[in-house]
């Protein structure tokens, strides 16, 4: 059911090329108990990811159920990852702040069961690697050997036809890891395990078969599969796909982690990855008010915000990030050729650049009902700040708004730059990151509900006046000494 075919894998870091698999040929049968053992670096995790759809080989070729996975599309690794393969690693890998019973479960909510069938299946499961009586405790009150069962056990919520073991007693003390094995070796009854280790002692008691590697190459196999076992090897299951969260999380973490060059946006991207994968766990789980509440914290520290004049801040990125110089003419020998950063920049300014016609966008706004129904609150600003002096301050009379702290410790120059130089501008009057930016200020919401939501009173009492002004702390009541020096609270001599 699952073939290697001179499988290579090369691991390119600056220009040093590490190979890691050197040409590995390998058939499994559908139900054996494999160990493949090797000392530190040989390749093992490598080859076990390379198998279970984690990492892609570099040249040869993986077949799964007699078909090749050159052809291969995410999705098609995805329904592979998902239904056919469960995967255990050293360090279990289990969510914190979340009962054993919903580490388990998670494996299962991408999958469109039930809320009612994740939880019989997981309680199942659970039992079946003995943990029973733990499923309300959280892995920290949980030892080694009962943390590397809960992992089992969401490996196995999916019933997956192979199961995958990185070092699955590495950090087990060697009686716990007696335990473990045998529960391996009985999941092993009915599916196949590949289990990586550098235990020969293990591997020769629990296994029905050892893979000898050393430096990326096979050195020795104690049963290797004939032709005729293979062919008579089970079907794969090939239904739905949908990703597992595991899969998911650790495969964003590998292209963050390999992807140079793009970091800030892959990094950017990953974040949005992450919370559109709560976002969709919460909903399964059928937690609507959860959803709400990250929404309205979401929302109210990154709000929708309209401005006078748009720009498409992803094109803008990408042409100072990613001038594609295999675009570009070559340059001759002996000679210089210029980069077209600004020109790039320039034209993506002038040709996205759009002016929203506010006027009618806020009769829109207040007209509209549906509108209306679904806000929590809209704030109005304007090019004219609002100016405030303190009379009190310890310097006496202090301007806290716009605040001039900047210019106190000689940075007012860069912050006049940047409002007043033309890209800024072109960005609809210096609101990223302009003096606004560094003023202390907001106006309140006009939603006394959501504030109540947000941030408890921790002395006084609410505005109820438009001359009346709060403070806010964070959530461990401080406030930054910028705060206070911009307030005239602190001498900015
Ligand atoms: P093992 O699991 O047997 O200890 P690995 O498969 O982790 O070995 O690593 C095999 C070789 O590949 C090692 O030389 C290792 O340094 C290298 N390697 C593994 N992963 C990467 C990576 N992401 N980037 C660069 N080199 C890697
Ligand atoms: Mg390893």
């Amino acid at each position: 059911m699952l073939e290697l075919k001179n499988i290579t894998k090369e691991y390119r870091t600056g220009d040093q090329v590490v190979q890691a698999l050197k040409g590995i040929n390998l058939k499994f049968r559908s139900n054996e108990f494999v160990s493949i053992l090797g000392q530190s670096g040989s390749g093992k995790t490598t080859l076990l990811n390379i198998i279970g759809g984690l990492d892609r080989y570099t040249e040869g070729d993986l077949l799964i159920n007699d078909r090749s996975t050159k052809e291969y599309k995410d999705r098609d690794w995805d329904t592979y990852r998902n239904h056919s393969v469960g995967f255990i690693f050293q360090s279990y890998n289990l969510i914190p702040h979340q009962s054993v019973l919903s580490n388990v479960e998670l494996a299962l909510t991408l999958s469109g069961v039930s809320k009612d069938e994740r939880r019989e299946r997981a309680r199942e499961v659970l039992e079946k690697v003995g943990l029973k009586d733990h499923v309300t405790k959280r892995p920290s009150q949980l030892s080694g050997g009962q943390m590397q069962r809960v992992a089992i056990a969401r490996a196995l919520i999916n019933d997956p036809e192979i199961l995958l073991a990185d070092e699955p007693t590495g950090a087990l003390d060697s009686e716990t890891s007696l335990q473990i094995m045998a529960l391996l070796q009985e999941i092993a009854a009915d599916r196949l395990v590949i289990m990586v280790t550098h235990n020969p002692q293990l591997a020769e008691d629990y296994s029905t078969r050892i893979i000898k590697v050393l430096d990326g190459e096979i050195i020795s196999d104690s049963n290797p599969a004939s032709e005729i076992e293979i062919r008579d090897s089970k079907i794969l299951k090939n239904d739905k796909t949908f990703m597992s969260f595991f899969t998911a999380l650790s495969l964003s973490f590998n292209n963050l982690l390999t992807k140079k060059g793009r970091t800030l946006l892959t990094a950017f991207a990953g974040s949005i990855g992450i919370i559109g994968i709560a976002l969709i766990m919460s909903l399964s789980n059928g937690v609507q008010n959860y959803i709400a509440r990250i929404e309205e914290d979401t929302l109210s520290s990154y709000p929708l915000t309209i401005e006078e004049s748009t720009l498409d801040m992803g094109m803008i990125i990408g042409a100072l990030m990613g001038v594609n110089t295999e675009e570009l003419e070559e340059v001759e020998e002996g000679e210089v050729a210029a980069t077209p950063i600004m020109t790039d920049v320039l034209a993506t300014l002038a040709s996205r650049k759009d002016s929203n016609n506010l006027t009618a966008f806020k009769e829109f706004l207040e007209e509209d009902a549906a509108v209306q129904e679904n806000i929590n609150a809209i704030q109005y600003s304007y090019n004219i700040p609002i100016n405030i002096f303190n009379e009190n301050g310890v310097d006496g009379v202090v301007q806290v708004n716009p605040s001039n702290v900047m210019n106190a410790i000689g940075m007012g120059q860069a912050m006049d730059a940047q409002t007043s130089n033309p890209l800024q501008s072109a960005m609809g009057g210096g609101g990223m990151m302009g003096a606004s930016g560094v003023d202390s200020w907001k106006e309140l919401l006009n939603n006394q509900e959501l504030l109540e939501s947000q941030y408890d009173t921790v002395s006084g009492r609410w505005p109820e006046s438009f001359n009346e002004v709060i403070l806010i702390v964070d959530e461990n009541n401080r406030v930054s000494d910028y705060m206070l020096y911009s307030l005239g609270l602190l001498s900015q001599e």
